[in-house]
């Protein structure tokens, strides 16, 4: 139980540092794809930090009303991309500044999921999850929902951050390149579809 506690509590320091730098990082450079990348790390750094508070501390993991507030702001989150988004492809894209630091926080993003998917797999594999679940019993749903526990969260984890660094490259290649400023509200749009595909799950189980 020890173990998996200071899992949770590693991601979520991990979780929020790279949160942290990515809208930082979607400030400086102008990205949107970026700022969809930081609000999907947020959310799961949530996750990481309730699932230490419900082992370290013994707490109950919230029920279906913090579940449910979870889920409008990833649907609020979600919304303000989009709109975003509908406006660069109205106006041709914004230009995006600092590409070298969108580029590196970008990586650093990337970096951060692999770490905590790595942190967080040691315990599971020994059972302490299920074990877990065993003793909360009815809240196992909500725990795994808000902690999102499953293979496509881990595999949009992953995508979106790899997107992320493309678009990153792709500017940084190719600075000059107008069409280009249309890539990241595109792929802040795939972004977005997570969040919502995540938001979903959490209203309706
Ligand atoms: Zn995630």
């Amino acid at each position: 139980m020890i173990v998996l506690s200071q899992a949770y509590f590693r991601a979520f320091v991990i979780g929020l540092i790279a949160a942290l730098a990515e809208f930082f990082g979607s400030y400086i450079s102008g990205s949107i794809s970026l700022l969809g990348d930081a609000f999907h790390i947020g959310f799961d750094t949530v996750g990481y930090l309730i699932g230490w508070f419900s082992i370290a501390l013994m707490l109950r993991v919230p029920g279906r009303r913090f579940q449910a507030l979870m889920g409008i702001f990833l649907v609020l989150a979600s919304a303000n991309i989009l709109y975003q988004a509908v406006e660069r492809f109205q106006t041709g894209g914004a230009v995006i500044t600092n590409t070298l630091w969108f580029f590196v926080i970008g990586i650093f993003g990337l970096a951060a999921n692999a770490v905590t998917l790595l942190i967080l797999r040691v315990p599971h594999n020994h059972g302490h999850l299920q074990h877990e679940h065993e003793e909360h019993g009815a809240h196992a749903h909500s725990h795994d929902a808000i902690l999102s526990a499953n293979i496509l969260h881990t595999v949009s984890d992953f995508a979106c951050s790899v997107l992320v660094v493309l678009t990153a490259l792709s500017h940084l290649v190719f600075p000059e390149t107008r069409f280009l400023a249309l890539v990241d509200p595109a792929v802040s749009l795939v972004i977005a579809s997570f969040l919502l595909i995540q938001a979903y799950r959490l209203l309706t189980t």
